[in-house]
């Protein structure tokens, strides 16, 4: 009988780009000795990619290189977490440990699928695990999309928190209304930062509570906008923010809410059948919306000079040019109504339309995974690695975790358990023998090929200088950190 390995691996989806490895080599498929050393490699360096590798360092034996494109590492919580959420980011202290294990490594600038393939990681390697991400955002393809004034939440997010490639985004908010189109909590997360007031950035500043970089924190103290209208194509009883963020909203000083009694009509009946967290959540919406507020904070809301709105049942239909087409001066909304119950309940345009007059259109509808080799499954409808609990479908050794194995949805704790079922998986197949025995270069292999390419990784004790450097540019500021954002002035630091 053949050994099991043969009916895992399927040599029909071998990637082309490879010659299909002898027989022999895999003759020896059998399960691992104490001795032997399983070369794993995770591709991505954001809570998926840490939390796989933690979850795989309980292998006794085996060692795991993280490689990701980003000269420093973390992902979403340096680049997309806001800057005033401090406490989220001290996941990076769990990420910190695992990266001091002595068996595993941080690989930065190395983009998988440019300077290396995955074929040519999956042959230096006992498995392979994507955990890249979603990098991309969602389209909205309407119309006007491409004017200046239109953002995707994404760059703006990026602008704020220093990603090098939206560095130099200098988002104009010379306007007084703001337009973010979506109502997650990504669209919060834009609100809050346009919203809050110089003093409680100060504040912050004074408390070393925001990393928010100083080019942001220059513009958005020459901001002048007033008001903004997070809009939604469906309903209150739809929205994907969560309640924790919007109370944030509700209490951030210096602005008010402004909410129309008239959406949420009916709602009070109707939310005694939906789940506790999301009725939570409403009843909060409704009381906004509804009740009069008490003395103190009515008094608040009044002096108040900013505001933020929610817009139901608005789906964007068109951004509307300047006079002169130069630039975005507001936006078109198709009204709609929804049909169906339930989690599938969906906007239809109704035919009516309303304008709504802004100068800066932020579009946050989701984030989206791109496809870094075409030797691996992807499914650009879904903008996910198609997988069986982690592990890519038809192409054995080859495992994913994170925002591109389930979708650009979840928070950091969501990602965390799935990566920790993903290592489950592969510990399980190297377990029962499934995978590649003997051994594997590892780093040795693919280092050599970085070089040949001109490629330099950064190590993770080059990521500890850049990190102490910052923290001490932070010093003069009253930040935790001033981040380096000019990849340059890494590689100077590094003396790459
Ligand atoms: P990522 O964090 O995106 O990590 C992917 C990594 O892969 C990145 O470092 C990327 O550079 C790297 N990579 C991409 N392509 C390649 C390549 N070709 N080669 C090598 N490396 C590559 N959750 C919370 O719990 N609390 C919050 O406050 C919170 N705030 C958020 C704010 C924003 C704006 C967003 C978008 C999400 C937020 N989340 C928050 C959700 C959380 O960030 C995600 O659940 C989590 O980051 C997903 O992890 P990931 O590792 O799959 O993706
Ligand atoms: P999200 O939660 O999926 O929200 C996307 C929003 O965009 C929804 O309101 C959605 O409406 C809307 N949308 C999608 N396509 C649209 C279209 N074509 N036209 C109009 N509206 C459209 O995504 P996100 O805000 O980017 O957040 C991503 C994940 O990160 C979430 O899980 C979030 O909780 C997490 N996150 C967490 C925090 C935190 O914990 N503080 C902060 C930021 C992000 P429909 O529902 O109608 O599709």
């Amino acid at each position: 009988m053949a050994p099991r390995c043969w009916r895992w691996w399927n040599w029909a989806v071998w990637p082309r780009t490879l010659s299909p490895p002898a027989r022999s080599t895999w003759s020896s498929c059998r399960h691992f000795s104490a001795q032997e050393t399983p070369q794993i490699c995770v591709v991505g360096s954001g809570p998926a990619g840490f939390y796989t590798a933690q979850h795989l360092l309980k292998h006794p034996q085996a060692h795991v290189d993280i490689y990701e494109k980003q000269l420093v590492p973390f992902g979403l919580v340096r680049f997309g977490v806001a800057p005033d959420h401090p406490e989220v980011k001290n996941v990076i202290n769990t990420f910190t440990q695992t990266a001091h294990s002595e068996r595993c490594a941080f690989w930065g600038n190395v983009v998988v699928g440019r300077d290396v393939t995955v074929p040519e990681l999956r042959e230096a390697y006992h498995a392979v695990v994507l955990s890249y991400g979603a990098e991309d955002h969602r389209a909205l393809g309407i119309p006007g999309e491409e004017l200046p004034g239109v953002y995707s939440a994404r760059a703006f997010v990026g602008w704020y928190n220093g990603l090098p490639e939206n560095r130099e985004l200098a988002p104009d908010l010379s306007c007084d209304t703001a337009v973010i189109l979506g109502q997650g909590n990504v669209a919060l997360d834009v609100a809050r930062i346009l919203l809050s007031p110089l003093e409680h950035l100060e504040d912050l500043l004074l408390c070393q509570k925001t990393d928010i970089t100083e080019a942001a924190l220059r513009e958005l103290r020459r901001s002048r906008v007033k008001t903004v209208w997070i809009v939604g194509r469906r309903g209150p009883l739809q929205v994907a923010f969560t309640i924790k963020e919007l109370r944030e909203m509700i209490q951030l000083p210096g602005t008010r809410p402004v909410l129309d009694p008239a959406d949420f009509l009916g709602l009070q009946d109707r939310i005694k059948e939906v789940p506790r967290p999301r009725k939570r959540l409403t009843e909060l919406l409704l009381r906004t919306a509804t009740e009069k507020p008490g003395a103190e904070e009515a008094a608040r809301q009044a002096s108040a000079p900013r505001a933020w709105g929610l817009r139901f049942f608005r789906s964007p239909q068109q951004v509307l040019p300047s006079p002169d087409g130069q630039r975005a001066a507001g936006i078109r909304l198709a009204v709609t109504r929804l049909e169906g119950v339930g989690e599938t309940t969906r906007a239809v345009p109704t035919g009516d339309v309303e304008d709504l007059p802004c100068g800066l259109v932020l579009s946050s509808v989701g984030y989206k995974s791109r496809s870094i080799d075409p030797s691996v499954p992807f499914d650009p409808k879904l903008g996910v690695i198609p997988n069986l609990e982690g592990r890519v479908v038809d192409v054995p050794g080859l495992y994913c975790s994170g925002w591109v194995k389930r979708g650009p949805t979840g928070v950091i704790a969501t990602t965390m358990t799935d990566s920790f079922l993903t290592s489950q998986e592969l510990l399980k197949d190297l377990q029962a023998g499934l995978l590649p025995a003997g051994p594997r270069p590892g780093f040795a292999a693919i280092q050599a090929l970085l070089s040949s390419r001109g490629v330099r990784p950064v190590s993770f004790s080059d990521w500890e200088k850049v990190d102490a450097e910052e923290v001490s540019r932070g010093q003069g500021s009253g930040k935790p950190r001033e981040k380096l954002v000019n990849p340059r002035d890494v590689v100077r630091l590094l003396g790459h």
